[in-house]
C-alpha cells in the first residue's frame, strides 16, 4: 500500500506492457537507416504533400470535418465501399482501441494469436478484459487453435491478416472458415495492414467477408504503403451497426484535417501504390534469397518485411547482430516481446539500405 491514497489506475492497466516503437536513433552513429517501423522507403505521394502544404498555408485554426467526409468518399471510390460502413481513424491503432472500448468490459475474453500484433493486448487489458493468446502453426495463424480457443466470453477476435511481425498470412478460404465458425455476437477484426503488398491469388483483405457478415470489420492504415505514418490516419470498413456504436465512442474530430487531405489525395495516387508495390515485390524476394543464402532462417513473409532468425551460437545472436547493425547504421526491430527472442525484423528499404544489410550480415557471420 502506498503511504498516501494516491489515483487508481483501472484494474488491469497496470498489468500492461507498454508498446516499443521502433528505434530511429543510435547514440553516436550519424546517418540511421531506419527499418523498423515498416515505413515504405518511397514516401508519400507528391499529391499527399501538396494537399498539406495548401492546408497549412491557411486552414489550420479550422476544426476538421468531423465525418471526415472527403477520406470517406476517398477511400469508398477506391474500393467501391458505401461511404456509411466506413469510419475514419487517427492510426489504425486508435480503431483498435475504440472496438476493444465499445465491446469489451470486465470479464469478457478477447483472443489474438501467439506472435499477434502487440496492439490487441495492450487495448484489451485498457478495457478490462482477459487476453487469450492462441498458439499459431509454423508462426502463422492457426484457425482451429482459435474456435478452440472461443468461450461463452469470447468477444472479439483479433487476425492480422497478414500478420506483423512473421509476415505470414491466412488464405481467405481459412477466414470465412474462421467467420464461420465463431458465433454472431462475436465480433471478428480483421487487421489488413499490409494487404496491398499481399501477391497471392488466396488472400483477401476482407471486404467481401465484412460485406456479407454483420459480426466481421476490416481494418486499414495509411501508415505502410501510403507513406503517412506520421499523420495518423487509419480507416474500417464495418457493419452499420458496428459504425453506429463504435462512431458514439470515438472523439468528434479524432482525424485532424491534414490528415483528411492528405490521405484522400494519397489513395487516390495508385501510381504511387503501384511503384511502391513493385519495389517491394523485388526486395522482399532478393533479400529473403540472400538472408537464407547467409544460412539465416527467414519466415516467408507476404508483407514488406521479414523476420530473421539467428543462430543458437550466442555469439551470433539477434541481440550481437543488432548491435553490429546499429554500429553501421540499420536499425532494425527487436522482437523479443511477440516471443521472438532470437530474430529481428527488417523493413524492406530502398535498395542502399538493402544491400548494406546483407552485405553488413555477412560479416557479422563470419566475423
Ligand atoms: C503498422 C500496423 C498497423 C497500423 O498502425 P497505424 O496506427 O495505422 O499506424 C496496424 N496493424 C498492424 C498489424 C501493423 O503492423
Amino acid at each position: 500500500m502506498a503511504a498516501f491514497p494516491q489515483p487508481q489506475p483501472n484494474p488491469g492497466v497496470m498489468e500492461i506492457a507498454a508498446y516499443v516503437p521502433g528505434r530511429e536513433h543510435v547514440d553516436g552513429v550519424a546517418k540511421v537507416w531506419k527499418l523498423s517501423s515498416n515505413e515504405t522507403p518511397l514516401g508519400p505521394s507528391p499529391k499527399a504533400v501538396e494537399a498539406v502544404q495548401a492546408l497549412i498555408a491557411d486552414r489550420l485554426a479550422i476544426y476538421p470535418d468531423g465525418q471526415a467526409t472527403v477520406l470517406k468518399q476517398a477511400i469508398a471510390t477506391a474500393y467501391g465501399l458505401n461511404p456509411a460502413n466506413i469510419i475514419c481513424s487517427n492510426g489504425s491503432d486508435e480503431l483498435l482501441g475504440l472496438i476493444a472500448q465499445t465491446y469489451l468490459g470486465a470479464g469478457d475474453e478477447a483472443i489474438f494469436t501467439e506472435h499477434g500484433f502487440l496492439v490487441y493486448k495492450i487495448q484489451i487489458m485498457a478495457a478490462g478484459a482477459t487476453p487469450v493468446a492462441v498458439k499459431e502453426t509454423n508462426e502463422t495463424a492457426n484457425v482451429d487453435a482459435i474456435l478452440a480457443a472461443v468461450t461463452p466470453r469470447t468477444k472479439i477476435v483479433f487476425l492480422a491478416n497478414p500478420n506483423n511481425p512473421t509476415g505470414t498470412y491466412v488464405p481467405v478460404s481459412e477466414v470465412r472458415r474462421l467467420a464461420a465458425g465463431l458465433r454472431p455476437d462475436t465480433l471478428l477484426v480483421l487487421d489488413a495492414a499490409y494487404a496491398e503488398y499481399v501477391r497471392r491469388n488466396d488472400y483477401e483483405a476482407g471486404v467481401e467477408l465484412v460485406s456479407s457478415s454483420q459480426n466481421v470489420v476490416m481494418t486499414r492504415t495509411f501508415s505502410k504503403i501510403h507513406g503517412l505514418a506520421a499523420l495518423r490516419i487509419g480507416w474500417m470498413y464495418a457493419p452499420l451497426a458496428v459504425c453506429d456504436a463504435v462512431n458514439r465512442v470515438r472523439g468528434p474530430f479524432n482525424v485532424n484535417a491534414l490528415a483528411i487531405a492528405a490521405g484522400a489525395a494519397a489513395i487516390a495516387d495508385t501510381t504511387h501504390q503501384q511503384k511502391a508495390i513493385a519495389h517491394n515485390d523485388h526486395w522482399l524476394e532478393a533479400m529473403t534469397r540472400e538472408l537464407t543464402a547467409l544460412g539465416l532462417r527467414v519466415t516467408p513473409s507476404v508483407g514488406n518485411f521479414v523476420l530473421v532468425h539467428f543462430p543458437a551460437d550466442p555469439e551470433k545472436s539477434a541481440e550481437k547482430a543488432d548491435a553490429f547493425l546499429c554500429a553501421r547504421g540499420y536499425v532494425l526491430r527487436r522482437v523479443t516481446g511477440y516471443g521472438f527472442p532470437n530474430a529481428l525484423r527488417l523493413t524492406i528499404g530502398p535498395a542502399e539500405a538493402n544491400e548494406g544489410v546483407v552485405s553488413a550480415l555477412k560479416d557479422f557471420l563470419n566475423g
